[in-house]
Parts: C-alpha cells; sequence; structure tokens
C-alpha cells in the first residue's frame, strides 16, 4: 500500500503537468498520471489503449472501472511503496472512494485557474518527444528554442486532444463530475486551494509550502 500520496487537483490546463514534474525533483515522490499512462495505452495499442481513445478524442472521462484498475496495478510497483504524487487522479467520487481503500492522501493541492485562461493555456503547449518535459508557447517555452532544456532533443509533440474543440468538452466534464470532488476532499480536511493564475515558480513555492 502507498503511504503518504498528494493529488494534485484542477482542470485541464491548470498546469498540475508542469507542476507534478516540478515537485517530483523536490519530494522524491513519483508522478502518477492517468493521462499519461492512458496515453501510453493508446501508443502501443493495447485493449484498454483502444476503449480509452474513444473517450478521450471526445473530451469525455473514461471509465471507472478502467481507470481504477491502472491504478491498482501501478500502486503495485516498487516505487509506489513510499507513496505517490497523483496528477489529473482521482478525476470522480467513485474513483477517489476506489483511491481511499488502497493508498493514504495526505494533501489534495488544487491548482485553481479560471475557464477563460484555460483554452489558451491547452493550445499552446507541447512537450518534449523524448523525456515529455512540458512547455507552452507564450508562458514557458524552452530557453533555446527549438531545443528542450532538459535532454536537447530537438523534436516535440502536441496531444492530440489539446484542441479548441476538445477542450470545450473537457472542461464540461470537469465542472459536471470532477470539480464537486473538491468539496469532498475539503470536507475531510485535506484540500489546499493554490491560485493557479501566476507564474510557474510562485505556484510551486506555494505548493511545497503548503506540503510542509
Ligand atoms: P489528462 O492528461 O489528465 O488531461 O487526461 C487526458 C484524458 O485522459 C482526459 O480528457 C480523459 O479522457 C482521460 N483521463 C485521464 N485521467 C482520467 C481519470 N482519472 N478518469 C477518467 N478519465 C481520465
Amino acid at each position: 500500500m502507498a503511504m503518504d500520496s498528494i493529488v494534485l487537483f484542477g482542470p485541464p490546463g491548470a498546469g498540475k503537468g508542469t507542476q507534478a514534474q516540478r515537485i517530483t525533483e523536490s519530494t522524491g515522490l513519483p508522478q502518477v498520471s492517468t493521462g499519461d499512462m492512458l496515453r501510453a495505452a493508446v501508443g502501443s495499442g493495447t485493449a484498454v489503449g483502444l476503449e480509452a481513445k474513444r473517450y478521450m478524442d471526445a473530451g469525455k472521462l473514461v471509465p471507472d472501472n478502467v481507470i481504477i484498475q491502472l491504478i491498482i496495478e501501478r500502486l503495485k510497483k516498487d516505487d509506489a511503496k513510499g507513496g505517490v504524487m497523483f496528477d489529473g487522479f482521482p478525476r470522480t467520487i467513485p474513483q477517489a472512494e476506489a483511491l481511499s481503500q488502497i493508498a493514504y492522501v495526505s494533501h489534495v493541492i488544487s491548482i485553481n485557474v479560471p475557464d477563460a485562461k484555460i483554452v489558451e493555456r491547452i493550445c499552446g503547449r507541447f512537450t518534449c518527444k523524448t523525456c515529455g518535459f512540458v512547455y507552452h508557447e507564450v508562458f514557458n517555452p524552452p530557453l533555446v528554442i527549438g531545443s528542450c532544456d532538459h535532454c536537447n532533443e530537438t523534436d516535440f509533440k502536441k496531444r492530440a486532444d489539446d484542441n479548441e474543440d476538445t477542450v470545450i468538452s473537457r472542461l464540461e466534464a470537469y465542472h459536471n463530475q470532477t470539480s464537486p470532488l473538491a468539496e469532498w476532499y475539503k470536507s475531510k480536511g485535506i484540500l489546499c486551494e493554490i491560485d493557479g493564475d501566476r507564474n510557474i515558480e510562485e505556484i510551486t513555492q506555494d505548493i511545497l509550502e503548503a506540503l510542509n
């Protein structure tokens, strides 16, 4: 069973992945992103990937049973024994209930960003093809344009669902199915709300303070 795990919570494009990559360096907790796991499954053409792709392309949530199974398997790995940092999970109350049976969550960090900012954030996002580091064309470009700061790769990719059509459905899914979780975790006294509409470094500092 994983101990003392953290949940990064917030709408799509809030910066969960960006902050997870930075917090991993400070806390040593491995990042467990259900979105990354699903994209890997889609890429390798597994049965889970084939099923998930239909939902992801439409900007809808993948069914809870698929997600919960992925998490159960992931938490069996050795690196999860000391706790993990969940990024993009849980996204529904049933997922959170399942999580409470298999891991102890000490902090839920809610990164708050208004809807009006989400579209430009998501549409400008791209990642390094080799190490997966997340950039943004305007807000967080590589130091040397065209070359990854971390591994010098010159090839980048954009997510298939990072476009204006899908982002509306993803926001709808967030408001209808995911945002009620904030109250759920607040009632348990573990929700830390962070203003995500600031520069990346300030947000990281606030998160690290909340974790201390
Ligand atoms: P993300 O990378 O977290 O933005 O997730 C990309 C897409 O994967 C989402 O729009 C959903 O279709 C799917 N997905 C990721 N995590 C979950 C989850 N916890 N529950 C349901 N669907 C998910």
